[in-house]
C-alpha cells in the first residue's frame, strides 16, 4: 500500500477506458437466463445477446439433470484429474463427447478458454508453424503465445492468403503445420471455409484445429458442428469447444482429437494438470444436453427456424445484416455512437443486445448483434422486431414512411 502512483495510473487508464466510451458495464439480471429475462429493476426484457442458442441454460430439464449429479457425485472434488479428481461422470463425458464429434478421445477443461490456453504447448514447438486466422478468438491468440511455434497470421476466411502462409511455412522448412481456425466467427456470424481449409491441409500436409464454441450443438445436420455442416467429420485433427454456451451454458470446456492427442494433452497441459475437476454437476448436465440433442433436433431445427425468420424479417424492414446462416446477426449501423444510441434505446423498449464498435470491430463497422436462441418464441422475435422498426425510425436509420 505504499505506492499510492500505481494505483492513480490505475485510475487514470480506468477514466481513459470511460471517456472513449470503451469502458465495459455489466449489467445485472435479477432472473434465470432465457429468452427473457428480469432486470435489477425489476424490468422484463426479451435477452437477444446470450450464447444461449438451444435455449438450455436455465432450462429445467438441464437443472434436474445437473441436479441428479450433485445427489450422486456431490458438489465439488477438491482436486485435479489426475490426483483424486477423475469421477464416472467425467469419463462419460468424454466418451459422449467423443461420440458426438465422431473423434477417438475428449479431455475436459474448467473452461474453453483453458482449452485453447493448453492446447499448442504440450504438440508444438519452435520446429513447428501454427497457422492461425485473424479473427481467431483471443483464447487461441493467448495459447499460440505459450507456445514456441513460429506464428503464421491469415486474413479471415482469406483461402489466397492461406495458401500464402502455408507456402511461406513450408519453405521455411516447419516440420508440422496446423491450421487453426474459429468454426463460427462471433462477432460476424460467419463460417469458417472449412471444406476449402481441408482441402488446402491436404495439399500442404497441414494439421487442422477448430474451436467449435459457436457450433457445437447446432451446426451441421445433427448439431455435431462447422465439420458436419461442411461434410468433413473425421477430418479435422484438433476440435476445441465450450459446454458454457449451447450445451447447457455453465462452464467448461473441451479439446477432442486423435488418442495420441489427447493421452499428450494428459499428461502434459497445464490448465489441465494444475487446475480443479470440472464441478461434477456441469458435467451431468452436458451427459444429459448431449443425449437430448442426439435423440432429436428439434431444438437446433427451430433455432434454424427463429434465426432464418429474423434475418429475413429484419432485411424487410429496412436494416443491412451481414449475410449468412449464423444464428449471431450484426445488424449494421456503421457509426459507433449510433450504435450506443441504438442498444440504449432497444434497452427502453425491452430488448437486450449489445453494440459493438472500434477497436472490438473494425472502424466504420459499428453494430449491434442480435443472437437467437431455439428458446424465442414467434411472438417476442415481432416484439424485437417492432423495436427494432421503431428505434430506426427514431434514429434516422430507416426512411420515415
Ligand atoms: C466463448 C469462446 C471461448 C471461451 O469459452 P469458455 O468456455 O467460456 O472459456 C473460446 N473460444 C471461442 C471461439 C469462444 O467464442
Amino acid at each position: 500500500m505504499s505506492d499510492q502512483a500505481f494505483y492513480s495510473a490505475l485510475q487514470t487508464k480506468l477514466d481513459t477506458l470511460r471517456t472513449e466510451g470503451l469502458f465495459k458495464p455489466e449489467r445485472v439480471i435479477a432472473s434465470r437466463q432465457g429468452a427473457e429475462v428480469v432486470a435489477e429493476d425489476g424490468r422484463t426484457l426479451i435477452n437477444m445477446c446470450a450464447n444461449n442458442y438451444l435455449g438450455l441454460s436455465g432450462d429445467p430439464e438441464t437443472q434436474k439433470a445437473a441436479e441428479a449429479a450433485l445427489q450422486k457425485y456431490g458438489y465439488g472434488l477438491s482436486s485435479v484429474r489426475f490426483i483424486c479428481g477423475t469421477q464416472t461422470v467425467h469419463k462419460e463425458l468424454e466418451r459422449k463427447l467423443s461420440e458426438f464429434l465422431g473423434t477417438e478421445d475428449t479431455i475436459l477443461y474448467a473452461a474453453a478458454f483453458d482449452a485453447n490456453g493448453g492446447v499448442f504447448e504440450p504438440l508444438f514447438d519452435e520446429n513447428d508453424a501454427i497457422i492461425s486466422d485473424a479473427l481467431n478468438h483471443a483464447s487461441i491468440i493467448d495459447g499460440i503465445r505459450l507456445c514456441k511455434a513460429a506464428r503464421y497470421r491469415y486474413a479471415n476466411n482469406d483461402m489466397a492468403d492461406l495458401e500464402k502462409q502455408l507456402i511461406a511455412a513450408t519453405e521455411a522448412g516447419k516440420r508440422h503445420k496446423i491450421i487453426v481456425t474459429d468454426g463460427a466467427f462471433s462477432m460476424d456470424g460467419t463460417i469458417a471455409k472449412l471444406d476449402e481449409i481441408v482441402a488446402l491441409a491436404e495439399k500442404y500436409g497441414a494439421l487442422t484445429m477448430i474451436d467449435e464454441s459457436h457450433a457445437t450443438g447446432f451446426m451441421g445436420k445433427r448439431g455435431r458442428g462447422t465439420h458436419e455442416h461442411f461434410n468433413v467429420m473425421g477430418k479435422i485433427d484438433i476440435i476445441t469447444g465450450t459446454l458454457g454456451k449451447a450445451l447447457g451454458g455453465a462452464m467448461g470446456g473441451f479439446t477432442s482429437g486423435r488418442k495420441e492427442v489427447i493421452e499428450t494433452l494428459r499428461q502434459k497441459s497445464r490448465p489441465y494438470l494444475f487446475s480443479n475437476s470440472l464441478a461434477p454437476m456441469i458435467a451431468g448436465a452436458s451427459l444429459a444436453v448431449l443425449d437430448r440433442i442426439s435423440k432429436s433436433t428439434e431444438l437446433r431445427d427451430r433455432l434454424h427456424e427463429n434465426t432464418a425468420y429474423f434475418r429475413r424479417e429484419i432485411e424487410r424492414i429496412g436494416f443491412t445484416i451481414k449475410p449468412g446462416t449464423h444464428p449471431v446477426v450484426p445488424v449494421m449501423l456503421f457509426d459507433a455512437p449510433v450504435a450506443q444510441k441504438f442498444a440504449a434505446r432497444m434497452f427502453e423498449l425491452g430488448v437486450l443486445l449489445s453494440g459493438f464498435f472500434y477497436p472490438v470491430v473494425p472502424m466504420g463497422q459499428a453494430r449491434v448483434r442480435v443472437q437467437l436462441s431455439a428458446a424465442h418464441t414467434r411472438e417476442q422475435l415481432d416484439t424485437v422486431l417492432k423495436a427494432f422498426e421503431q428505434a430506426g425510425r427514431e434514429l434516422g436509420i430507416l426512411n420515415n414512411n
